[in-house]
């Protein structure tokens, strides 16, 4: 089942041309064609199924700087800055609220690795402290989890997945872009080595700019035209719970659950570090790449099995001519199966934590199928294999928090401006040359 998401109008016709073209109607893609067009850019968007359709509008809908990579941290700090002036500039609520996050732990390690972290950030002015086991247990009225301690970001963020990425293409239709749903890539044309024009299931858009925003289908869409993105998924579960009582205005990580506040007054939750890695031939191509990642992530939550997923979806095997039905109009929407455990696990975690959970049900379960890069830091970089071409994939799940700003910066490569920030942690070629660093947190 697919969680609810704002409905965004269709363009009534395909340009022939355009200065850009965005691949992928998620948050990256939506939030890069908004600021491809402030800078006075013609602008197209294409997306195989609707806006936010997929990861954007599956998430829990954190926007923390908190427990981030360094490497991350600069753009999410000027993300946070862009999420708190989007809803006077484009004139439309995307639900976010600087409403702060906390995490609990009872494990002396976890602890650890959060004070290190924020022994790092603080030369980036965040603002967030560690708690003491009295403060954590203050923070969380309700809980009797025996914390030893916690940290907590007073002025991180919510965002609500179902209105932000429609609200952002609102914006983006405002300024002339054209949006086009059920309008899938099925690939590029070329003209002396540079890209020179976006096929797409309705027609071709001459253009000498691409963006390919597409999420998890990004590897399958890029190694058609010969270019290698080692690129895994993790079918992650969430829930939405009936109306509570308010028990953190934000968001809130224990070791049983975690939850975020939504507008309506439910909580959207989660198990932290809980996902299923289904086998894929993609993940099989790539699995040597991700070696790191998984040595690091296996004690944790993370079942391995084999499913649909492996001849269906965005890791299978695929070929198709540009005048075929592609596999991307197979799929309009990735719309993995939940996983029920998860749920009956949660919710039973969240009656015993909290006095007046009694009647509180869940009202909706669903998965998405968060796309990994093998360091956990996502790819926003020019393909130099394919002048025109840029990349915005692989926000191993911390995407959407990060979303307009990372939008942002691949509007500036695809402009081909000066940065707003320094793109290098996020190049390509890192993923080949050896200069990759280690696995970031997830
Ligand atoms: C369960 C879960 C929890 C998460 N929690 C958080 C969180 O709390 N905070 C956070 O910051 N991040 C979180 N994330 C991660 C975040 O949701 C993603 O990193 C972010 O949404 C990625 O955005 P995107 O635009 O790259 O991808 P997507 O939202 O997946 O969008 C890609 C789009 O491209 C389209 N597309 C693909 N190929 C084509 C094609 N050929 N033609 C046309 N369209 C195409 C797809 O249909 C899709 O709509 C979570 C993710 C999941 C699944």
């Amino acid at each position: 089942m697919s969680p609810p998401v704002n409905a965004v109008p269709n363009s009534p016709e395909l340009p022939e041309s355009a200065d850009a073209v965005v691949i992928g109607g998620g948050i990256i893609g939506v939030a890069a064609a908004y600021y491809l067009a402030k800078k006075g850019h013609s602008v197209a968007l294409v997306e195989k199924g609707r806006v936010a359709g997929e990861q954007s509008s599956r998430n829990w809908g954190w926007c923390r700087q908190q427990n981030r990579d360094e490497r991350e941290l600069p753009l999410i700090i000027r993300s946070l800055e862009l999420w708190g002036g989007l809803h006077e500039e484009i004139g439309a609520d995307l639900g976010f609220r600087r409403k702060g996050l906390i995490y609990v732990t009872r494990d002396p390690a976890e602890l650890a690795g959060w004070e290190a972290w924020l022994n790092m950030a603080r030369q980036y002015q965040v603002h967030s402290r560690m708690l003491s086991a009295e403060e954590a247990q203050a923070r969380t009225p309700g809980t009797d989890g025996g914390w030893i301690g916690g940290i907590e970001s007073p002025t991180d963020g919510r965002g609500e997945p179902s209105m932000a990425a429609p609200a952002l293409a609102g914006g983006a239709l405002k300024l002339g872009v054209s949006i086009h749903q059920e309008c899938a890539a099925r690939g590029l044309e070329t003209q002396g080595g540079r890209v020179s024009a976006v096929v797409t299931e309705k027609g071709t858009i001459r253009t000498s700019r691409v963006l390919c925003a597409g999420g998890a289908w990004s590897s399958m869409f890029c190694r058609r035209h010969g270019i290698d993105l080692p690129q895994a998924g993790v079918r992650s579960t969430v829930f939405a719970t009936t109306e509570a009582p308010e028990v953190t205005p934000g968001g809130l990580s224990t070791p049983e659950f975690t939850l975020r506040r939504r507008l309506d007054g439910g909580y959207t939750v989660a198990i932290r570090n809980r996902g299923v890695l289904e086998i894929t031939p993609q993940g099989l191509r790539y699995a040597r790449n991700f070696w790191p990642m998984f040595r690091k992530q296996r004690t944790d939550g993370v079942s391995i099995r084999v499913g649909r997923s492996f001849l269906e979806g965005p890791e299978a095997v695929a070929r198709w001519a540009l005048d075929q039905v592609s596999p991307f109009e197979r799929t309009r929407i990735l719309d993995p199966a939940p996983e029920p455990g998860v749920v009956v696990e949660g919710m039973a975690a969240l009656k015993k934590a909290y006095n007046g959970f009694e009647t509180v049900k869940p009202a909706r379960s669903w998965a998405g199928w968060i796309d990994f890069m093998p360091d956990a830091i996502p790819t926003i970089s020019p393909i130099a294999k394919l002048p025109g071409l840029v990349l915005a994939a692989g926000f191993s799940g911390h995407g959407f928090g990060i979303g307009p700003a990372a939008g942002r910066l691949a509007a500036d490569l695809v402009a081909g401006d000066a940065p707003f920030v320094d793109p290098h942690p996020f190049r390509y070629e890192r993923l080949f040359d050896g200069t990759m660093g280690p696995v970031g947190p997830m």
